[in-house]
């Protein structure tokens, strides 16, 4: 990043260095030519104020050729007759010089009274100023000097360009140094501080400062719960663990009466069927966790599902004497067959075990608008209305006897909750202590 701002902090610089320079060296070169080309023009007419050319002209042309100038500087003084052979240059020998009545500034005074051009010299990137006036006598007077071109000022010029650049890059660096430093302190900061919460110092960083913060939650929130899970299968174990092994210490002490035995042996027996079962619970929410989706779904009757799941019920009911009714229409839904016929059983084993004896249990398939829905409702126990969110959570149980005396293991509408999310189906839960629940899953 530093880099970065210091390349284009550079770049800027030299940008605005170069386009100021030649700019600034454009207006210069042309007030130059100006100035020029105004003391052409004086000199000219100083020169004609004289009148020591009107005089020689007068007194014949052999006495004008004579005519002697002195050399005023850089400044060339060409005398032209009106036919445009040379009469005197301060400059060149006369019988050199070709008839001049081709050159524009000559021929422009000739029709006006005075000319002006400029021209390239033959010389390294100078200019030639001409500037010419008539006289009276029909002679031109032409005066010339020799300029820098704008290339040539540019060129001079460039060496100190050079230095001014190589200052302001170098300050570049330095402000982009600093300047970076200013702006990264804010977001080292920021960045030590993420957990406190703290607005960042630049609005700007909001989206992103609330983004890694709640990414961030998410991941404490995550092992929160995976150390939770950790600690409540190991105090869920542990129960029927401890109690087998204590069974196992009697029979081995010879310390169990010849009519215990049987009782002795059953409560091995549900202690291990607990254990199985809380292992197979858990091993379902660990496959679900790491549950493929790519290509299992298939296209289910959701109603159908829903009645095998029912009859295959019937056994666990008539212990209580509840009555079972499947209702409902055809549903098609693209689902994981396997997984949705866990969640119904789970949900009517529900129904069944936190129901009142003689009770009914009701499931019913509907479409509402493309939704397939699936009710599940009992006449049972009822959830208090203040745990009602807490019963999805993994080993969350309201009456914690009650599911134990039932077989339940804590984890069933966990993972129901988590085999609707899979298939992108919303539950929500409505019940009345004492009256009943009713669970409504929504595809
Ligand atoms: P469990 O194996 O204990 O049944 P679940 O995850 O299936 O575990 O349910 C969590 C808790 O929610 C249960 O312990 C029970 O207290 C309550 N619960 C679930 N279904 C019902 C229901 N149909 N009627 C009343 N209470 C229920």
């Amino acid at each position: 990043m530093k880099q970065k701002i210091n390349l284009r902090l550079g770049l800027i610089a030299l940008v605005a260095i170069l386009t100021t320079a030649i700019g600034v060296t454009i207006v210069y070169y042309s007030l130059f030519q100006k100035q020029v080309r105004d003391d052409l023009k004086q000199n000219a007419w100083l020169l004609v104020e004289t009148n020591v050319f009107q005089d020689a002209y007068a007194q014949g042309i052999e006495s004008a050729k004579k005519l002697k100038i002195d050399d005023p500087g850089n400044l060339r003084i060409t005398w032209i007759d009106s036919d445009g052979s040379v009469l005197l240059d301060n400059d060149t020998d006369v019988s050199e010089l070709t008839n001049h009545m081709d050159r524009p500034e000559i021929q422009q005074a000739l029709e006006t009274g005075e000319g002006e051009s400029t021209r390239r010299s033959d010389t390294m990137n100078m200019n030639t100023f001409y500037y010419a006036l008539l006289l009276e006598n029909g002679t031109v007077l032409r005066v010339s000097t020799q300029a820098r071109t704008i290339v040539n000022v540019l060129l001079t010029a460039l060496p100190v360009i050079g230095g001014i650049v190589a200052v302001i890059l170098l300050g570049c660096v330095l402000i982009g140094h600093l300047l970076t430093g200013q702006l990264m302190k804010p977001l080292e900061v920021m960045a030590e501080n993420m957990d406190e919460g703290g607005a960042p110092v630049y609005k700007e960083l909001e989206p992103f400062a609330n983004k890694i913060r709640s990414q961030h939650e998410n991941i404490l929130a995550a092992a929160k719960s995976r150390q939770d899970f950790t600690a409540n299968v190991s105090h869920e174990l542990k129960t029927p663990i401890t109690a087998i092994s204590g069974y196992a210490e009697l029979i081995e002490n010879n310390m169990v009466d010849k009519n215990d035995e049987v009782h002795i042996a059953k409560q091995i027996r549900h202690n291990a069927d607990r254990l199985k079962s809380i292992v197979n619970d858990i091993i379902k929410l660990s496959e679900l966790d790491n549950f493929e989706m790519t290509g299992t779904f298939e296209n289910i009757d959701l109603y159908a599902v829903a009645k095998e799941c029912v009859n295959d019920a019937k056994t666990l009911a008539d212990k209580k004497q509840i009555s079972l009714t499947c209702k409902g229409t055809s549903a098609g839904i693209k689902a994981d067959k396997t997984l949705i016929r866990e969640m119904i059983d789970n949900l009517v084993q529900n129904g069944i075990r936190y129901n009142k004896d003689k009770g009914s249990l009701f499931v019913e398939v509907l479409i509402e608008g493309s939704h397939p829905i699936l009710k599940v409702k009992d006449t049972g126990i009822g959830i208090p209305a203040d745990r009602l969110d807490r019963v999805f959570e993994r080993f969350y149980r309201v009456d914690k006897s009650r599911s134990r005396q039932t077989g339940g293991t804590g984890l069933g509408l966990a993972i129901v909750k988590h085999i609707a999310e899979l298939h992108s189906a919303e539950i929500t839960i409505n019940s009345t202590l004492g009256i009943g629940t009713e669970i409504v899953v929504r595809f």
